[in-house]
């Protein structure tokens, strides 16, 4: 870290504190986040943990140096969702989850994301989760029962730390799974046995496969190790999914941690209320960028991500219309104001310093305003937010807006009366094309070549 870099702090939901952060490694901070179930369309919900800590990647590659951060967002490509929405279909699973993964890479780099370092898949940690189970049976933390291997959640003292829940709730919350093999109330899967139709795999306990919260755990040792810095995710998943991943990982090696700072970003709602099917106001990302589906119109990249990021992270957000037409009316000033400038990402002191205060965004948005042309640009990108990416999203879709047919049509008839030296008629078909917002370009080459002027 340079002299003049600010002290980065974070909230630890572990402490229920802000920190200091102080990476394991500074030449490889290492960062873990629960990534997509890639059985349907990512919906904006799941939008915000991938901005949140894309953000945070970032500001650390910023910090330490861009070849100094690992980070690590994983693919859930086994799931029983996903076995149920493939028979649905009548596809098969790996069509399933390959279409759906594709379409989430394309939705997530529309929202200016930067690909994170490693995308592992949960099928291809079959080994490392075997691994696992072996090790935690072999440490007394969990018992093989009925083609089952369960977490003996009893064994471990300070499971319930990260939840803080009360006892009775985390026994009320685990007995929606009341079976017969379980010794505890608490105890969860780790291993279950698979049907013939089901995917499995092979294992010292029949075929089958794993449960959720174990792949999170084989994925970031693989990737990041028996103990990393930092793990993060959507508020929700705090409870069972990252106190189960912590009870695994913990008692697998015997360490005092899994990750040493956890962070959780808020809810995010829909004009005022929880976003659900049957409400029928459940967004995707794909559908926000490539529809008219909410406020009528398609909404670019940028747009989406300024408005997540003028909220701060652990804060609920209210996704609204409003606040779209409110970030769109920022970066269009923006737009403006740095004009042909490009700069290189120089971190203005102030936007750096509310980022590094556990990424207040909207401190660091509202300190943009006193910037030039330059820093601004510069700050914009540490947000990732690209302006020129912003813009050539304005000139297309305006340039569809008009009817390319008409332009080549009315270009072909100008051409044929500068040919025959009729040059009112030419410049009438020039007005009339320029009272349309097309700008024409005369090549060289005879040729003549349009774009729209806003
Ligand atoms: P899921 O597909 O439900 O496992 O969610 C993937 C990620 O999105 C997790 O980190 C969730 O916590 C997060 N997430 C899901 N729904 C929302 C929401 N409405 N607001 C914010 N984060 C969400
Ligand atoms: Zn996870």
């Amino acid at each position: 870290m340079s002299s003049e870099a600010p002290v980065l702090k974070l909230y630890n939901t572990l402490s229920r504190a802000k920190e200091e952060f102080r990476p394991l490694d500074p030449a490889n901070v290492r960062m873990y986040v629960c990534g997509p179930t890639v059985y349907d369309y990512a919906h904006i919900g799941n939008a915000r943990p991938i901005i949140v800590f894309d953000v945070l990647f970032r500001l650390l590659r910023h910090l330490y140096g861009a070849d100094h951060v690992t980070y690590v967002r994983n693919i859930t490509d086994v799931d029983d969702k996903i076995n149920a929405r493939a028979a649905e279909r009548g596809i098969t699973i790996r069509e399933l989850t390959e279409g759906t993964n594709k379409i989430f890479q394309e939705d997530v780099k529309a929202l200016g994301c930067l690909e994170p370092s490693v995308q592992p898949r949960a099928t291809e940690h079959i080994a490392e989760m075997i691994a696992l189970i072996e090790k935690m049976i072999a440490a007394g933390h969990a018992y093989a029962a009925d083609g089952h291997v369960l977490f003996d959640v009893p064994s471990m003292a300070e499971y319930g730390r990260l939840s803080r829940r009360p006892l009775d709730e985390m026994i009320a919350g685990a007995r929606v799974d009341v079976a017969p093999y379980k010794r505890g109330d608490m105890d969860f899967v780790l291993w279950k046995p698979s049907k013939e139709s089901e995917p499995g795999w092979d294992s010292p306990w029949g075929r089958g496969r794993p449960g959720w919260h174990l792949e999170c755990s084989a994925m970031s040792w693989k990737h990041l190790g028996e103990v990393f810095d930092i793990h993060g995710g959507g508020i929700d998943l705090v409870f069972p999914h990252h106190e189960n991943e912590i009870a695994q990982t913990r008692c697998a090696f015997g360490h005092e941690a899994m990750a040493n700072y956890w962070m959780h970003n808020g809810f995010l709602q829909v004009e005022g209320e929880k976003m659900s099917k049957s409400l029928g106001n459940f967004v995707t990302i794909n559908e926000l960028l490539h529809t008219e589906n909410f406020g009528g119109r398609k909404w670019p990249g940028e747009v989406l991500r300024l408005a997540m990021l003028r909220t701060h992270y652990r804060q609920p957000i209210d996704f609204t219309v409003k606040a779209l037409e409110e970030a769109e009316a920022s970066l269009r000033k923006w737009s403006a104001q740095i004009g042909a400038v490009s700069a290189a990402p120089a971190a203005a002191g102030e936007v750096l310093n509310a980022l590094a205060d556990d990424l207040n965004t909207p401190l660091a948005l509202a300190s943009l305003h006193e910037l030039d042309a330059a820093a601004l640009d510069g700050a914009l990108k540490l947000f990732g937010i690209d302006i020129c990416a912003y813009r050539q999203w304005v000139e297309g879709e305006t340039k569809q807006a008009v009817d390319a047919e008409q332009v080549s049509s009315l270009i072909s008839s100008r051409l044929a009366a500068r040919a025959a030296k009729n040059w009112a008629e030419s410049d009438r078909i020039r007005d009339e094309l320029a009272a349309m917002g097309v700008a024409l370009k005369d090549n060289k080459d005879g040729t003549t070549t349009w774009e729209v002027k806003r």
